[in-house]
């Protein structure tokens, strides 16, 4: 059994949107039909799409019974004897083949639990990509430590593990890699440094749900892998996050530093405190609810989004000037983001006029991504404050932008990268073919369009 829907399911699945469907399709795509080869829509063309869009996220069916039942329950709040989290904690932790998994309210705060439960604190440095979300910088900042940025390989948009290493001084607490978009990052480079530098890896999954490299689950490669289940995210709770290890001992410092210093086992008022520093991040039974309907399909959904991201990469590669954000041979992509660039040069036009001939196309949301891309003046300006220079004076911040330098590969990709979300890549194949074709459309025309 194949389990690539066909237009047929989707269609009617669709129609059965706004209720609690057994198993709702998240996007219907349908095809106007004309061809590639006529005047695009941005120039009074035919858009290429006749689309019909739900959005995310979708219901999966017993939502509303599962939070109903914790409403009345009373049980709110997670504790060690809670009945939501603990029970999303160990499916989670068993469909990623991680031995332990904690729950928090955010990625962020999974971010932060991961880093106090390494002492991560001020004067200390930890290697991560300039290509990622704020939040991955904010919960280092939160820290009060220094982010240094690794420029990005061009090739799969994923942070580059030499240039990690070159990063790296006698400050450097952790490795911090991201899996932007999902696709996952060389983590053979980070596992091998962590060891020589002997620093644990934390892994910035948030966007990595259910990718794995060399068989493993993302956010189980390294010593710790960070969640976020935001609403946006492949496994979505409105809020919400969680930490993957396979560690016991850090496993019980990320519980402690997530729960104000009590511990996994520990009755309510039993804290070792000084032993980590402790805030409240943690999960609440309603996320765990949503959270344990929202799972039942996620690995239906990774798959076929694999399956229509490898084929989408495949189409698009074709096209001059188009460059999709290659995996690496041992990955498997859980396709947070589809992610492209174009090479304008070759391709025939800059993404600004891009984005408005593929919007007129009607085949989708498409965006430029991360644009901001200058860290160097957000982190000075984080640490501009009476205490911020007391442990970064203006002289440390000038040598460390200095040490970052001037991460060319990332502004490319700010400039020039092109994504759309997850919920476009499930649907049946021929959706890939209407992308592609409004695409390929755009690139043909791409001189007239520059006139416009
Ligand atoms: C979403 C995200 C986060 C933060 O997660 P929240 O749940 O929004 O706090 C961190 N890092 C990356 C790469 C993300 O995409």
């Amino acid at each position: 059994m194949t389990e690539q829907f066909s237009r047929r399911d989707f269609l009617s699945t669709s129609s059965q949107f706004g209720l609690a469907a057994a198993f709702a399709a998240p996007i219907v795509l349908v095809g106007s039909g004309v061809s590639a080869a006529e005047k695009p829509a941005v120039l009074g063309g035919t858009p290429i799409g006749k689309t019909s869009y739900s959005g995310w996220p979708v219901l999966q069916g017993e939502e509303e019974e599962s939070l109903l039942k914790v409403l009345k329950s009373g049980h709110w709040f997670r504790s060690p004897t809670g009945s939501m989290v603990p029970q999303f904690e160990d499916a989670y932790a068993k469909m990623c083949g991680a031995r332990f998994c904690i729950a928090t309210s955010s990625g962020t705060a999974s971010l932060m639990s991961a880093l106090a439960a390494i002492d991560l604190g001020p004067g200390e440095e930890v290697v991560t990509t300039p290509y990622t979300f704020i939040a991955t910088l904010n919960a280092i900042i939160g820290h009060f430590a220094l982010p240094v940025l690794a420029d990005v390989d061009i090739d799969s948009f994923q942070v580059d593990g030499k240039l990690a290493e070159a990063a790296c001084s006698e400050n450097t607490r952790c490795l911090l890699p991201v899996h932007i978009g999902g696709n996952p990052a060389n983590m053979d480079d980070f596992l091998e440094l962590g060891k020589k530098r002997g620093i644990p890896v934390i892994e910035d999954a948030c966007q990595g749900h259910l990718g794995e490299w060399k068989g493993k689950k993302l956010g189980a490669v390294g010593d710790a892998g960070c969640f976020s289940f935001q609403v946006s995210k492949n496994l979505p709770s409105g809020e919400g996050g969680a930490v993957l290890t396979n560690d016991e001992i850090l496993a019980d410092r990320i519980y402690r530093s997530h729960s104000n210093c009590g511990g996994r086992h520990s009755g309510p008022n039993d804290y070792t405190h000084g032993l980590v520093r402790g805030l409240n991040h943690r999960m609440t039974e309603f996320q765990g609810a949503l959270l344990l309907t929202q799972m039942k399909h996620i690995e239906k959904y990774a798959k076929i989004r694999n399956e229509n991201g490898l084929y989408l990469n495949k189409l698009l590669a074709e096209i001059p000037g188009v460059f999709p954000a290659k995996v690496y041979d041992g990955a498997v992509n859980a396709w947070h983001l589809y992610m492209f660039r174009i090479e304008p040069e070759k391709f025939g036009i800059n993404r600004n006029l891009f984005l408005q001939a593929i919007e007129a196309e009607n085949v989708g949301w498409f965006g430029g991504g991360y644009g901001h891309g200058d860290w160097i003046e957000f982190v000075r300006r984080s640490y501009d404050t009476p205490s911020g220079r007391r442990v970064y004076p203006k002289a440390v911040l000038d040598q460390w932008a200095q040490r970052v330098g001037a991460l060319p590969k990332h502004h490319n990709l700010c400039a020039n990268a092109i994504w759309f979300s997850q919920n476009m890549l499930i649907g049946p194949k021929e959706n890939m073919e209407i992308i592609a074709d409004a695409v390929r459309r755009i690139q043909k025309n791409a001189s007239e369009i520059a006139k416009m």
